[in-house]
């Protein structure tokens, strides 16, 4: 997980967004861009405080890469499946499956976001199959 990931003032609606079950971006009325992680500015025309939208939380799966060597802080969690998923909206994210063997996950699954308490204790965006 890059710093991006830690909560900010650009950020907080994101993270409140998850504690109440909704996965939410930004969305530049001036280009039409859509932006995740959400940002302060758009990330194609530089567009302040672009819009907030909230996902239906619909997606694809992008890539999948089984994890078996946990790093430190997911010890004792592999194996486990992370993905890209390109959400129905049009923009991608990065997480974890959940609730389904990680081996079983392939490339063109139909997933589904569902909220979780993160490694920190926050709700944090997880993926199950639709
Ligand atoms: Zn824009």
């Amino acid at each position: 997980m890059s710093d991006d990931t830690l909560p900010d003032p650009d950020s907080e609606p994101y993270w409140d967004g998850a504690a109440a079950g909704e996965l939410r971006y930004r969305h530049c009325a001036s280009c039409e861009t859509v932006i995740f992680y959400p940002r302060s500015l758009c990330t194609h025309c530089g567009a302040p405080n672009p819009d907030w939208a909230v996902s239906k939380g619909q997606g694809t799966v992008y890539a999948v890469s089984v994890v078996h060597r946990a790093p430190p802080a997911f010890k004792g969690q592999s194996p486990y499946a992370v993905l890209l998923v390109d959400l129905d909206e049009g923009f991608r994210m990065m997480s974890r499956i959940i609730d389904v063997e990680p081996d079983s996950v392939s490339i063109g699954d139909r997933v589904r976001v569902i909220f979780q308490d993160g490694p920190d204790g926050r709700p944090t965006p997880y993926f199950t199959p639709a």
